[in-house]
C-alpha cells in the first residue's frame, strides 16, 4: 500500500481529539501509514472537557432514529473496544478501566418534570429500549444520596460512562504502537486540493505534508479549514458546554449511577471524582466560563443530591461540541473531493460514537461509500431541495 506513490503518508488526519486518534489507530491497524496533525496538545479540544457518558438510551430522541441506532451500535461495541484498546496501549484494564459500567437514573424534581418523564418512558418503551420506572422510594434505595424531593425516576441500566482523558492517553499509546506518527503543535491551515483531489495538508508553518487521503477530524473547527470548494462543505457550528470537575474527599460512593436531571447531569468516575455538566449554548467559538452557568448547575444538582455541597471543585471549564443541523455526525468519503474523508460533527456523542466512527472511517479509507444518514451529501441534498 505505501510503496508505489510519492506521498509522505497514506493518510493525514487533521485533529488529535478522540475522533482523530481513534480513526488513526484503526487505520494504522489496517496497515496504513498515518500521520495525525494536532495544532495543540493531543486531546485539548472537546475531548478534554467531555463528561464521557455512553448514553444512547437516556439521550434517545424520536426525531433522530438513525443517530440512536448508531449510538446503540457503538454502545454495544464499547466493551470490546475498551478491552482491545487497553491491550493495544499496554494498560492493565482492571487497574485503569476505560469503561465504567455504572448505569443511569433520570430524575424528576416536580410534577411537571414527572409528567415529562412519563412521556420519555413511553417513548423508550415504544422503541424497545431498556428502561424501568421507579417510584421515589425505589430510586432512593438505589441512590440513598438523592433528596427526598425526588418525584419520579427512570432507571437506564445500559447507559454507562468512559473517562475521555484516559481514553485520549490510551488512544495515543495504541496509535503510536500501531505505527502512527502523532505530531503536536502542527496546525493545518489548508487542505491541498488538486484537480478535485486531496493530496495533503499545508501547515501554518509553511510545511506541506503529502498524503493519499486526508481525514478531517478537527472537531468544531472542521468547517473552517481552507482549500475546499463550496460543494465539499456543509454547515457545522460550535455548541458551547460548561461543566465542573468535582472530587469527594471521602472517596467514591456519593452516587454510583449517572444522575440526569432537567438541565444537567452528575457523572461518577467511580473513584470519588464527578463531572457536573453541562450547558448548551450557541455562542460561537467562546470558551469562557461564567459564574451564572456554574451557579445554576451547582444549584440544580445540590437540590437533587445535597451531598454535592461538600465536593471539592477541581476544575471549571468549557468546550465546543461540533454540531451539524441534524445533530448527527458526518462520516465517510466526500462526493466533491476525491481522497477527502470526514470524521466530524459528533456533537454531544463523540465519546460514545468513537468506536463505530473509527470503523466507518477505516472502511471509507478502504473505499466504502458513506452510510447515507451520515454522508456530507445529505446537506447538499437538503439545500438543492430547498432551492427547487
Ligand atoms: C461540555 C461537554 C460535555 C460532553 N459530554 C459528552 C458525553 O458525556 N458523551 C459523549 O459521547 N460526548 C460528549 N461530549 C462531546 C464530545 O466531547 C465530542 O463529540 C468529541 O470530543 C468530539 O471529538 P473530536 O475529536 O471530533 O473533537 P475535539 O476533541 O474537539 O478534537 C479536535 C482536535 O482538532 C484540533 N484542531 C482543530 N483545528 C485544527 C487545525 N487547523 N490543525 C490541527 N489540529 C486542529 C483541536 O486542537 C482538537 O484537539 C461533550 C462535549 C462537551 C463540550
Amino acid at each position: 500500500m505505501s510503496q508505489q506513490r510519492s506521498a509522505d503518508f497514506d493518510v493525514a488526519v487533521i485533529g488529535g481529539g478522540v475522533i482523530g486518534l481513534t480513526a488513526a489507530w484503526r487505520a494504522a491497524q489496517r496497515g496504513r501509514s498515518v500521520c495525525v496533525l494536532e495544532r495543540g496538545a493531543l486531546g485539548v479540544g472537546a475531548s478534554h472537557v467531555a463528561a464521557g457518558m455512553l448514553a444512547p438510551v437516556s439521550e434517545a430522541d424520536p426525531g433522530e432514529l438513525a443517530l440512536l441506532d448508531l449510538g446503540l451500535r457503538s454502545a454495544r461495541a464499547w466493551p470490546a473496544f475498551a478491552a482491545q484498546l487497553s491491550e493495544a496501549a499496554g494498560i492493565a484494564d482492571d487497574e485503569a478501566p476505560l469503561l465504567h459500567r455504572c448505569g443511569a437514573l433520570v430524575v424528576a424534581r416536580d410534577g411537571d418534570e414527572a409528567l415529562a418523564l412519563e412521556r420519555e418512558l413511553t417513548l423508550r418503551q415504544e422503541l424497545g429500549l431498556e428502561v424501568q420506572r421507579l417510584l421515589p422510594s425505589a430510586a432512593r434505595r438505589l441512590e440513598p444520596a438523592l433528596a427526598p424531593t425526588v418525584r419520579l425516576a427512570l432507571s437506564v441500566p445500559g447507559d454507562h460512562a468512559a473517562d475521555p482523558r484516559a481514553l485520549v492517553l490510551a488512544l495515543a499509546g495504541a496509535a503510536r504502537r500501531a505505527g502512527a506518527v502523532l505530531r503536536t503543535g502542527a496546525a493545518v491551515q489548508r487542505i491541498v486540493v488538486r484537480d478535485a483531489r486531496a493530496t495533503g495538508v499545508a501547515l501554518t508553518s509553511g510545511e506541506t505534508v503529502a498524503a493519499e487521503q486526508v481525514v478531517v477530524a478537527a472537531g468544531a473547527r472542521s468547517g473552517g479549514l481552507e482549500g475546499l470548494p463550496a460543494a465539499a462543505r456543509f454547515p457545522l457550528r460550535p455548541v458551547k458546554g460548561q461543566l465542573l470537575r468535582l472530587r469527594d474527599p471521602e472517596g467514591a460512593g456519593l452516587v454510583e449511577r449517572i444522575v440526569r436531571f432537567e438541565g444537567g447531569y452528575l457523572v461518577p468516575r467511580g473513584d470519588g471524582r464527578y463531572i457536573l455538566g453541562a450547558t448548551m449554548e450557541e455562542r460561537g467559538f467562546d470558551t469562557t466560563v461564567t459564574a451564572g452557568a456554574l451557579y445554576e448547575l451547582l444549584r440544580d444538582a445540590a437540590e437533587l443530591v445535597p451531598g454535592v455541597h461538600e465536593l471539592i471543585v477541581e476544575e471549571m471549564l468549557a468546550g465546543l461540541r461540533p454540531a451539524t443541523p441534524d445533530n448527527a455526525p458526518v462520516l465517510g468519503r466526500s462526493d466533491a473531493v476525491e481522497g477527502l474523508v470526514w470524521a466530524t460533527g459528533h456533537h454531544r456523542n463523540g465519546i460514545l460514537l468513537a468506536p463505530v466512527s473509527a470503523d466507518l472511517v477505516a472502511d471509507a479509507l478502504d473505499g466504502a461509500a458513506p452510510p447515507a444518514p451520515f454522508s456530507a451529501a445529505r446537506f447538499a441534498r437538503v439545500s438543492e431541495g430547498a432551492t427547487a
